[in-house]
């Protein structure tokens, strides 16, 4: 943390500038260390860096002066002690809940709610190597509360992904940590932004990176970040794992996280215009955004998100064969998967992230096929509501 006073705005717009003297002369940015290894100098040297003695590096997988420059970025936007950065949002996941029920015994407790790729991986995890998972609807609270108190671990994602169902994280962290298990938040969808889960209490936030926090869907990568000091055996964990990343994708994240404060200020007037428009739409049956459910959800929106954001679905009256003519239709919102990205994108979850799940499943998060995510993005606001309104006309 270099200047945690300063705003989020200002500390992006420096973010991953070289920390070098000024009378050195350094670039402004840090230099990218694109080496799998590292001299290590006499013996005496080797055994100070292995030993951990004195700071060094020896090969990428273990550590690199680049992407410890973007873990300390995200850490710090986070809030947290330290970051460990992974190449992919899944295999995030797959640390943060590996470090987290390291000598914890009982299941992994989630909900129906989290993203398709996360639901895939547990379901892999379950089935190779009997991780038991037990994913509790949060709605109902007597279950939900019970099985937070005999977890292992807690994997939490809220706004949850398509349908935007919000999870009081404090309320969670309080009953989970009483059991002595660990809370992870996904918080991808909400981002720093607008959510600060270590303020509630969380012990984990990990993010896919290939989102908002990049932001220009040009990369895939991913992070692990802890509240309190990561340990030498969540990095032990973490580099033999070997999700690692490579010192010029790490440079590219942290790029990327330049302009987020700046791009989240857009998303967030966008989502919310985009929520408005649509909730008029004589087409549209339903729209799904952060808080607008019902006096509770709003009442856990106002106290943990400061802005709903600009992921959100809806479902139109014609089903899925209008919400097919819709995609089709679309101009200059893009038809494709994944989110935060500065264009606007449109996808159908049930034929694309959510396809792994059975239709049971589907049925039970209460997906339905038409359901249409829209990931709004930084582009004129007018020029967004006109593609929408043409691509709704049901005339040809
Ligand atoms: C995309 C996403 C992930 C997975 O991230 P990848 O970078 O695609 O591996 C996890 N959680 C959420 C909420 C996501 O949107």
């Amino acid at each position: 943390m270099k200047h945690p006073l300063r705003s989020l705005a200002t500390r992006c717009a420096h973010a991953g500038s070289s920390d070098a003297p000024a009378s050195e002369n350094p670039p402004f940015h840090q230099a990218i260390a694109q080496s799998s290894l590292f001299r290590l100098g006499t013996s005496a040297d080797a055994e100070a860096i292995f030993s951990g003695e004195r700071p060094g590096h020896a090969y990428s997988r273990f550590g690199n002066p680049t992407v410890d420059q973007l873990a300390n970025t995200l850490a710090d936007l986070e809030g947290g002690s330290g970051a460990l950065i992974t190449s992919s949002g899944n295999a995030a996941i797959l640390c943060a809940v590996t470090a987290a029920m390291a000598g914890r015994s009982g299941p992994l407790v989630t909900h129906p709610g989290i993203y398709g790729g996360s639901f895939e991986l547990l379901k892999l995890l379950s089935e190779v190597y009997q991780l038991q998972v037990q994913s509790v609807d949060p709605g109902n609270s007597e279950q939900w509360n019970q099985s937070l108190t005999s977890a292992a671990a807690v994997l939490l994602e809220t706004p949850s992904n398509p349908l935007m169902g919000l999870i009081d994280i404090a309320e969670t962290v309080t009953r989970a940590q009483a059991g002595g298990a660990s809370v992870i938040v996904d918080n991808t969808v909400a981002t720093p932004y607008n959510q600060q889960p270590f303020k509630w209490g969380a012990d984990w936030i990990i993010h896919s990176t290939s989102k908002f926090l990049n932001g220009h869907s040009d990369l895939i990568g991913g992070c692990v970040i802890k509240r309190e000091p990561l340990t030498a055996r969540d990095r032990a964990i973490h580099k033999n794992l070997g999700g690692t990343v490579n010192a010029m994708e790490a440079w590219l994240a942290h790029r990327g996280i330049r302009t987020f404060a700046l791009r989240m200020q857009q998303h967030n007037l966008n989502g919310q215009a985009v929520f408005e428009w649509l909730q008029q739409r004589p087409e549209v049956a339903t729209v799904h955004y952060p808080g607008f459910r019902d006096a509770h959800q709003i009442q856990i929106r106002d106290k943990q998100m400061t802005h709903p954001g600009a992921l959100l679905s809806f479902e139109l009256k014609g089903g899925l064969e209008a919400a097919s003519r819709f995609l089709d239709r679309l101009k200059l919102i893009v038809h494709a998967v994944s989110l935060g990205g500065m264009e606007s994108l449109a996808t159908r979850p049930a034929g694309s992230s959510h396809r792994g799940m059975t239709p049971d499943a589907r049925q039970v998060a209460g997906i339905p096929d038409g359901l249409i995510r829209l990931s709004v993005g930084t582009e004129d606001i007018s020029d967004i509501l006109e593609d929408l309104a043409q691509a709704l006309e049901t005339s040809p």
